[in-house]
């Protein structure tokens, strides 16, 4: 379940945006300051961030640019409220850093479909759309894998990870980089577990011929790859 953090000051306002996402399926957690949104960020880093502009104290403006200058939130998926329409505004919201911009009143269905768009774009584990890459389908929805409907057998661990790598494929990840996309950031687990995973995901998918997916790439981490096809086991 995606875990958004809604930051807006008038509560009215938060509740009904954080009842829409639920009832769509998301996890929501509410700030009304800029300073209660980074302690939550602090705590547990959110899938996406509906931010608003005005904000008692510091304003949203000010908070996206500091997440977009630290290494742990400059991927964090923002999308920007504001009560103003003028044009410079846009700019200045997106130049923060927002990943897109909604000016109020807008509708809960536009607000969801700019999230599902930011997600897919920028997080895209964090939806339960389908996957396929190489034959290879994983869908988040039934936590179901399979290959020419052939079911993987596969743990809860090795499931989030193949998510991961299939929403994420062709691309080199470090076993850090994985921690924290896969088990969370702040969670302390040495990056010698990572491996014991991919071993049993490799595992996993040997009954239907697509363990050679998962590559190591020396120095570097794992990296999911149709490109083996090719090759015998
Ligand atoms: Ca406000």
């Amino acid at each position: 379940m995606s875990r958004v953090l809604v930051v807006e000051d008038e509560s009215a306002i938060a509740e009904l945006i954080s009842i829409n996402l639920r009832h769509a399926g998301y996890e929501v957690v509410i700030a009304g300051t800029a300073d209660e949104a980074q302690a939550q960020v602090d705590g547990v880093l959110p899938d996406l961030v509906v931010l608003d502009w005005m904000l008692p104290g510091q304003s949203g403006l000010v908070l996206a640019k500091r997440w977009r200058g630290q290494a742990r939130t400059r991927d964090l998926p923002i999308i920007m409220l504001t009560a103003r329409a003028e044009e410079g505004d846009m700019i200045s919201g997106l130049d923060a850093g927002a990943d897109d911009y909604l000016t109020k009143p807008f509708s809960t269905n536009e607000l969801l479909a700019r999230i599902r768009a930011v997600l897919r774009r920028k997080a895209p584990e964090a939806l339960d759309t389908m996957v396929d890459v190489g034959g290879l389908k994983l869908d988040p929805a039934t936590r179901r894998v399979s290959k020419e409907d052939r079911d993987v057998r596969i743990g809860p661990t090795e499931f989030r990870l193949l998510h991961f790598f299939m929403t994420h494929p062709e691309r080199v990840h470090s076993r850090a980089q994985l921690l924290d996309r896969v088990w969370g950031d702040h969670v302390f687990i040495e990056e010698r577990t990572v491996d014991v995973h991919v071993k049993r995901l490799r595992e996993a998918l040997d009954p239907v011929g697509c363990s050679r997916m998962i590559e190591t790439v020396r120095g570097a981490g794992y990296r999911l790859t149709q490109q083996v096809q090719a090759l015998s086991d």
